[in-house]
């Protein structure tokens, strides 16, 4: 039986805390809805203290901004966006249109479309995150997303260089400095200065998710991608500076990001407990991680592997890192997880930012129903269907038979007819 050495709020607990975000929320989706770019500029105001002549960049606005960026950090987001899209146009060359011949006559297919228009939001609260914009962007360009639009806060009163650097460099067609619930809900809805897209997608925080989720149905979303959580799974092959430094990594997005030590090993817990006192004393955003790490933290103590995965999947974080001797054995067996990184050679801060997979991945369990972003989340599968005459009766007289059963008159008539249409020539079977 696995034993909790520290226990700390999880997934469940955030779900209660949300319960006074989702009335914000519903009160500026409501409020953008009915007043448009006026709601949408006062709540500007209000949570960024943000308001510009326009929310979206000029084309000069945007070359003077990415004349900012110095030359090495271009060059590292573009070799980023480099991995990204190779990455992603090798998971699309895996999806394939179907077309097959199911009995004579009858042709089924699908075919693959891009959604036509998608926003892409790019956390900037707390931090700039100019990954995100290479996670979403990009792979939006990839599927083949003919208007991609990008979004993000201010930050400090202005629009971030690099941020925009690097929305443009992915491909995006319009970008906006605007935040939060107000920008989405502008965006998913229209209002009088912007055009609404059909799918919202990208990171965010708890007001961000939140959004995301009562928009739904009226505009397509990736996925609930919120406060960011980290699993690390370890054993006695891994020093304790190498688990406390992986834990901290993620613990400082913010002061609600769980991180947990799923481990086999008393001693490495009771070592990382330590060093995770050390780390903080110098870690330059050690304030923000210490309160994620003293109420959201846990350290699980596991019997064996097989404990641990079971309980790893139980968890179903967003990021696992697996500091194991025999890495492979987790891959072969866990099930929920949004991006699983393999041995000490790489970690979630590479998946993060630069090493080619997507860092938009699920959170709060959601790791249970779905993966993470993918130029597959931005594309559809739409079915056609065709029939000779001869098909068409075999099909028919199933098919009036089911509409009878259903009591469904209308749709029956739409099959006899053609049964008596094309009839003549099929003998009945
Ligand atoms: P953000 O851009 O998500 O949120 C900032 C906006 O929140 C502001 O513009 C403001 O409009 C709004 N806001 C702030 N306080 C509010 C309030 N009281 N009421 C209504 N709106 C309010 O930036 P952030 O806050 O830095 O959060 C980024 C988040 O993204 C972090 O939690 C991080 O963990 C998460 N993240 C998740 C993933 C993932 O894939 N799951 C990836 C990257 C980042």
């Amino acid at each position: 039986m696995a034993r909790i050495l520290k226990s700390g709020m999880n997934a469940d607990t955030q779900l209660s805390i949300n319960e006074n975000v989702q009335q914000t929320v519903r009160g500026i989706i409501a409020d953008v809805r009915a007043r448009g770019d006026e709601a949408l500029r006062e709540y500007s105001m209000k949570f960024d203290g943000w308001n510009p002549e326009q929310f979206r960049l000029s084309p000069e606005q945007i070359e003077a901004l990415v004349a900012q960026v110095p030359a090495d950090q271009l060059a590292s987001i573009r070799f980023s966006l480099d991995q990204v899209r190779t990455f992603s146009q090798a998971q699309r060359a895996s999806i394939a249109d179907v077309e097959i011949e199911t009995i004579p006559g009858v042709t089924l297919g699908h075919k693959v479309l891009p959604v036509n228009s998608v926003a892409c939001y790019v956390p900037g609260g707390r931090y700039p995150m100019i990954a995100s914009a290479i996670m979403s962007v990009a792979t939006a360009r990839v599927a083949g997303v003919q208007r991609v639009v990008a979004v993000t806060p201010p930050k400090d009163g202005a629009p971030y260089p690099a941020t925009v650097a690097t929305m443009h460099l992915a491909g995006a067609d319009e970008i906006y400095i605007m935040g939060g619930v107000q920008a989405l809900a502008a965006l998913a809805l229209g209002t009088g200065s912007m055009a609404p897209v059909d799918m919202l997608v990208g990171p965010g925080n708890a007001y961000v998710a939140e959004a995301k989720r009562q928009l739904f149905g009226q505009v397509g979303i990736d996925l609930l991608a919120g406060p960011t959580e980290t699993l690390v799974i370890a054993d006695e092959s891994v020093d304790a500076e190498m688990v406390a430094t992986d834990l901290l990594g993620q613990a400082e997005h913010g002061t609600n990001s769980p991180s947990v030590l799923l481990t086999t090993s008393e001693t490495l817990a009771h070592e990382v407990t330590a060093e995770i006192e050390r780390q903080l004393r110098v870690l330059a955003t050690g304030v923000v991680a210490a309160q994620a790490w003293r109420e959201y933290g846990q350290i699980i103590l596991a019997e064996d592997d097989n404990e641990m995965v079971r309980i790893a999947d139980e968890i179903a974080s967003e990021h696992v890192q697996v500091l194991t001797r025999d890495p492979d054995y987790f891959l072969s067996r866990m099930t929920n997880y949004g991006s699983l990184f393999l041995g000490p050679e790489t970690n979630v801060a590479y998946g993060d930012k630069t090493i080619g997979t997507n860092h938009i991945l699920p959170t709060g369990r959601a790791a249970r129903y779905t993966g993470g972003l993918w130029v597959g989340k931005f594309l559809k599968t739409v079915t056609y269907q065709r029939a000779t005459r001869e098909a068409s009766v075999v099909i028919g007289r199933h098919c009036s038979v089911i509409c009878g059963v259903e009591g469904f008159a209308g749709h029956q008539r739409q099959a006899d007819l053609r049964v008596e249409r094309y009839g003549a020539a099929v003998p009945a079977g």
